[in-house]
């Protein structure tokens, strides 16, 4: 199959790597440089607009910071539309926000493209081993054309409903990270400025109800040995909990809890920066309690 992706960044490199070894791929990347060397490196073909990569594709796959990034390289003389074929297949892996999608699947729709918002979970680790949890909001025709191209990097391929409901799944399960990550950081300082060893009460909260992906996935590794390792922007995991607030107001969910962490992380995001990782947020409870996490 003629594939074509678009947004090499952080998670969409290694889910395009996967889609480079089953089908015959073109890339595009706004820094041309990196589409290039993934070509070289993958045996793919670099475009240099996105009009001539999707230009022949029977699928074209997007992974870019926010809807709004995605919509933005519909229309012009280099845009999308002015190359996608009638038939084909559109699939947003952007976690991006529903309404947006909606409207963005509209506009292709008149040209004759099939949408599916197809958003991922399991973070760098899963897209670099094929192991990816793919959300995908659509029709049902247009998921089961969309499945055996997303299997090239998902393991758990789930239907959720119609255009918006991978974007909606995703956005809270974002949310629910958040408020995990704020708590459990919360949480640990309390404890290490009542003079528990961290690791011995990250070992015990592993072994206790309050545990979670948090505690036993990510704070032993990244938090516990101060590494911080860059993989998830914090920008990017504010932009989803702020997804899942408009989600929840326009259902008319109140969601105190969740407003207060997308509160903390967003001030996290802006006095550490556009660069920093999601788990960098603890660094700011600790800069706080002035108490540090670590083994
Ligand atoms: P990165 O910031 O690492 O990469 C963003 C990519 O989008 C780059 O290729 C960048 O190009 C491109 N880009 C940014 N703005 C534009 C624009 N306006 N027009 C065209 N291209 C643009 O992000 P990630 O790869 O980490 O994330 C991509 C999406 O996947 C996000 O929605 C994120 O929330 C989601 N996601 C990320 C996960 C992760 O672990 N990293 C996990 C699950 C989902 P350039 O190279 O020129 O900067």
């Amino acid at each position: 199959m003629r594939v074509a992706f678009l947004g090499l960044g952080a998670i969409g490199t290694p889910m395009a790597a996967h889609l480079a070894r089953d089908h015959e791929l073109t890339v595009w990347n706004r820094t041309g440089d990196r589409a290039r060397e993934f070509a070289a490196r993958h045996g793919a073909r670099a475009a240099a607009t996105p009009r001539e990569a999707v230009t022949g594709a029977d699928v074209m796959l997007t992974c870019l910071p926010t809807s709004a990034d995605v919509a933005s390289l519909l229309d012009g003389a280099d845009g999308i539309i002015g190359g996608a074929s009638r038939g084909a297949l559109f699939l947003d892996c952007t976690s991006g926000d529903p309404a947006t999608s909606r409207a963005i699947a509209e506009r292709l729709a008149r040209h004759g493209i099939a949408f599916a918002d197809a958003p991922v979970s399991g973070g760098t680790n899963g897209a670099e081993a094929g192991t990816l949890t793919v959300m995908v909001g659509g029709g049902a025709e247009v998921f089961e054309r969309a499945r055996p191209v997303l299997a090239s990097f998902g393991k758990r391929i789930v239907h959720l409903g119609p255009i918006g409901a991978g974007d909606a799944m995703k956005a809270v399960n974002n949310a629910l990270l958040g408020a995990n990550i704020q708590a459990v950081g919360e949480g640990l300082a309390t404890l290490a400025k009542a003079g528990v060893e961290p690791r011995l009460a990250v070992e015990t909260l592993n072994a206790s109800s309050g545990r979670s992906f948090v505690s036993e996935a990510l704070v032993p590794d990244r938090v516990l040995t101060g590494a911080f390792p860059r993989s998830f922007r914090l920008a990017l995991l504010d932009k989803d909990v702020g997804i899942a607030l408009d989600v929840a107001r326009e259902a008319g969910v109140e969601t105190p809890l969740l407003a207060a962490a997308r509160a903390a992380l967003h001030r996290a995001r802006a006095l550490l920066g556009e660069e920093a990782d999601y788990l960098e947020a603890i660094r700011v409870i600790e800069e706080q309690a002035g108490v540090e996490i670590r083994a």
